[in-house]
């Protein structure tokens, strides 16, 4: 194998040159193996927390501590973070937390972590320590658990969600055992924050191909349990097919068919994501048929980006469609081209009279496509 590009970074040697005895840990690792675009950069170390900060400050590393007593601190070179972790073993588990201690121990770190595909870790000269068989896995396509899976799930039932979240990227055939495991386990998703449900949640409905994830879930009683209002895996299926964006929100709006204002709240998106949502699954009323002074009244009432949300919705890769979605995204957003200053030149006294007659004017250019100049409608204003 080429040596992965990040070995080269000269912030991650910095790094190495402070903690020689550091490995490259978890998805980066996992990602270089694989081919694909490697996001965040973790480390891993034998150093205590207090050797790691005092090698990186001798270097003039910038350190912060961003998870101390998890021994977690952040090195921050060149603008960008760099996790650095200090081996660990869980002491005890409750579900969803653990008590870890330090140890030097790099295999009893590595069976700590959930996936045979996510234990690996890499030295600063390439060599990879597997010691789990996640070069095989990620070459068969089979996210296992590091160990038993039920008593790994039973360790942080978010693994359950993490289960998914990897099976849709990386995943062929579903591992039976933790298939089997994930079923005995369900109840304990009762028991996980909201926060961290919709953040599982979204980064599957994020992965290129989230369709065969969602339907395992679907089939193991996962979504139901996560995503009680209801849902149709079929519709976002369809969605997929399509070639819509790979957005979760836009994923979330077809594959919901239950309550999304109960959903938004329960599961506590943000006031974007919420707002997102619910406009995108307001009715859309543009057909492939639709005239060009239809699409304008339309872009002159809703923000251009959620009019093609409902287009991906309503139409998906339906004949016809495409090209409606192309007019739309080509059409410039109109804008109606009176103020309130316009009225009040005509003598309208300040009040709730001048909007009434803005409103009348907009009403009138709104019918007649959306396009009269703002000449035209101060002529319409003076009439009324
Ligand atoms: P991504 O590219 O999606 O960020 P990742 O592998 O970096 O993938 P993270 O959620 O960022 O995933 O976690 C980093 C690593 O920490 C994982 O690869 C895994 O080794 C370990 N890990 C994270 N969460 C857990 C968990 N709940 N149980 C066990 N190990 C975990
Ligand atoms: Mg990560």
């Amino acid at each position: 194998m080429t040596l992965p590009a990040f070995l080269s970074d000269p912030a991650v040697g910095a790094i190495f040159d402070a903690l020689p005895h550091a490995r490259i840990v978890g998805g980066a690792v996992r990602d270089a193996l694989i081919g694909r675009a490697v996001a965040d950069i973790d480390l891993a170390t034998p150093d205590t927390p207090d050797a790691v900060a005092a090698a990186l400050a001798r270097s003039g590393i910038r350190c912060v501590p961003t998870g101390l007593d998890h021994g977690t601190q952040t090195a921050v070179v060149n603008g960008r973070g760099y996790e650095i972790t200090t081996l660990r073993r869980d002491v005890e588990t409750d579900g969803r937390h653990a008590v870890v201690a330090f140890t030097d121990d790099w295999r009893e770190d590595a069976a700590r972590r959930d996936f045979t595909i996510n234990a690996m870790s890499m030295t600063r000269d390439g060599a990879v320590f597997d010691y789990f068989g996640g070069q095989a896995d990620l070459r068969a396509g089979i996210v296992r658990f590091v160990g038993d899976a039920a008593t790994r799930i039973v360790e942080d039932y978010l693994r359950i969600l993490r289960f998914f979240r990897f099976f849709a990227r990386y995943g062929g055939t579903p591992d039976p055992a933790a298939v089997a495991a994930i079923r005995d386990a369900l109840p304990g998703l009762a028991g996980l924050s909201v926060e961290r449900v919709w953040s599982e949640v979204s980064r599957i409905l994020a992965a290129p191909e989230p369709v065969a994830a969602i339907a395992l879930m679907d089939e193991r009683g996962v979504l139901a349990a996560v995503l009680p209002e209801g849902t149709s895996v079929p519709n976002l299926a369809r969605l997929v097919q399509a070639a819509a964006p790979a957005d979760p929100i836009l994923r979330l709006a077809a594959l919901l068919i239950g309550d999304a204002p109960d959903l938004a709240l329960r599961l506590k998106l943000s006031a974007a994501e919420r707002d997102r949502l619910l406009a995108i699954r307001q009715p859309n009323v543009l057909t492939p048929e639709a005239d060009d002074d239809a699409l304008r009244r339309a872009l002159a009432d809703v923000e251009p980006a959620v009019l093609l949300d409902r287009l991906w919705l309503a139409g998906g890769g339906a004949p016809g469609w495409a090209a409606l979605r192309d007019r739309l995204a080509a059409m410039p957003r109109p804008v109606f081209p009176l103020e309130g200053r316009d009225v009040l030149a005509l003598g309208v006294p300040p009040g709730p009279e001048v909007g009434v007659r803005l409103r009348a004017v907009r009403a009138w250019w709104w019918h007649r496509g959306c396009q009269d100049s703002a000449e035209a409608c101060r002529a319409e204003l003076r009439r009324r």
